[in-house]
């Protein structure tokens, strides 16, 4: 069985809004162990939505759509379901009875084109909308169960869990689930992973995928059974063959975050940090968000640049030296002060030039300092785009956390 999911808007295709809609219903056919396929989005438009429906009965044994149902001109999803399947619209007086209803209940008048909502395709099951005007249905062709649900958010999700899931469940005799799990791993290369575990990808249940984000490569693990017992024993299964061999560059699983698993840490250990960074202060940032972090973070100092981070911190690095670019040996001195003017068990400093100009090398001096630790490291790249600066914070993170956890450093 597979399904596919269709989502109409002509703001989503102009990029004005973000389709929540797909990525739930696609969580939801996951969860009821249905497999999907396809993914379309289509314009406000009559007969693109008619032809992306057509193809998809073709292929598919469910189509959920979303959007279009309401009661405007640009709404236009019942009319091109109704011309896919080659219905006629008829009136459903039960449903206009409703919508009169749920006007009458708010003090209002049914406007006319609102009795267009009324309108289904023939033979179609009304999904009757209690938290809106525009009434969802489905209809079933000979191959396809066509869903076609409204597009706000909030309507489509409570439809979708109170009459769609049951009513899938029940017709397509549905028992199977799909879980996923995504292992988090930093300071290596996608590539490298690949080489790793390759031949873990090749395999076809559970499916081990890859996805590269900057200074960060995903492992994701996709498991199906006709129960969730046997489902989490497949993931565990291959998850503790990824941990052997990708070990301690796996920093987490799922939603947690490196900076979330650095605070968490930090006060498993009853250790304490202070920051000195320069420009934006990625590493700052990123732990002050997390949660508990104030009482870990023993304090911060952010400059422009390196030059008036020095000032500010009352350091003098020469006058018989200057400072060089990826200046390590500057990093360590802001790192050691650091640490010490706050009294924190680690001092780290991240160095970066001034200026974000893009298509320019850009890079950071990082330093550690801590109890019986003192590293160093520079990170360059030959240009500066914004997936470097969450390099920097990756590299400048899995340094402390490699730290806490006496990991060698890399
Ligand atoms: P309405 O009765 O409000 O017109 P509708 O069923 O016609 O409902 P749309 O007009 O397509 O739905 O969308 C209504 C609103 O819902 C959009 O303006 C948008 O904010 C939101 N929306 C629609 N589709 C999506 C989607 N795929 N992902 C996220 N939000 C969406
Ligand atoms: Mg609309």
């Amino acid at each position: 069985m597979h399904a596919e999911i269709i989502t109409t808007g002509t703001e989503l295709l102009l990029g004005e809004i973000v389709d929540t809609n797909a990525a739930y219903l696609a969580k939801q056919l996951a969860a009821i162990g249905l497999n999907l396929y396809y993914q379309t989005t289509v314009g406000d438009n009559e007969e693109r939505i008619a032809a992306v429906v057509r193809s998809a009965m073709q292929r598919s044994d469910v189509v959920i759509i979303t959007g279009g149902l309401g009661p405007t001109v640009d709404d236009v999803t019942r009319q091109a379901v109704a011309r896919a399947t080659d219905r006629e619209l008829v009136l459903d007086a039960r449903l206009l009875a409703q919508i009169r209803c749920f006007f009458e209940k708010r003090g209002q008048l049914m406007g006319k084109n609102n009795q267009q909502q009324a309108y289904l395709p023939k033979g179609a099951i009304t999904i009757e909308n209690p938290v809106g005007t525009a009434p969802a249905f489905i209809v079933e062709t000979e191959s396809t169960s066509i869903v076609t649900l409204p597009g706000v958010p909030y309507e489509m999700r409570y439809l979708t869990e109170t009459r769609v899931l049951p009513y899938l469940r029940h017709k397509l005799g549905l028992t199977g689930v799909i879980k996923s799990k995504v292992l988090h791993t930093c300071s290596i290369g996608e590539s490298r992973v690949d080489q790793l575990i390759g031949d873990l990808m090749r395999q076809s249940n559970p499916t081990v995928g890859l996805a590269a984000h900057p200074g960060q490569t995903d492992v994701r693990i996709t498991a199906k059974a006709n129960d969730e017992t046997t489902v989490d024993r497949l993931i565990a299964h291959s998850e503790a063959e990824l941990r052997a061999r990708l070990g301690d560059y796996i920093y987490g699983a799922d939603h947690q975050t490196l900076e979330e698993v650095i605070v968490r840490l930090l006060r498993e250990h009853g250790k304490t940090i202070a920051l000195a960074e320069t420009n934006l202060g990625i590493v700052t940032q990123r732990l002050g968000n997390v949660s508990g972090s104030p009482e870990v973070i023993k304090g911060t100092t952010l400059s422009s640049s390196t030059t008036s981070l020095l000032e500010r911190m009352g350091l003098q690095i020469g006058p018989e030296r200057t400072i060089q670019e990826y200046d390590t040996a500057v990093a360590s001195v802001v790192a050691a002060a650091t640490r010490e003017v706050h009294g924190a068990d680690y001092g780290l400093a991240v160095l970066t030039p001034e200026g974000h100009d893009s298509d320019i090398a850009y890079g950071a001096s990082l330093a550690l300092v801590g109890p019986n630790i003192e590293i160093q490291k520079a990170v360059t790249f030959s240009i500066h785009t914004p997936s470097t600066i969450k390099w920097v914070g990756n590299t400048a993170l899995d340094m402390l956390r490699r730290a806490l956890l006496s990991l060698p450093q890399l």
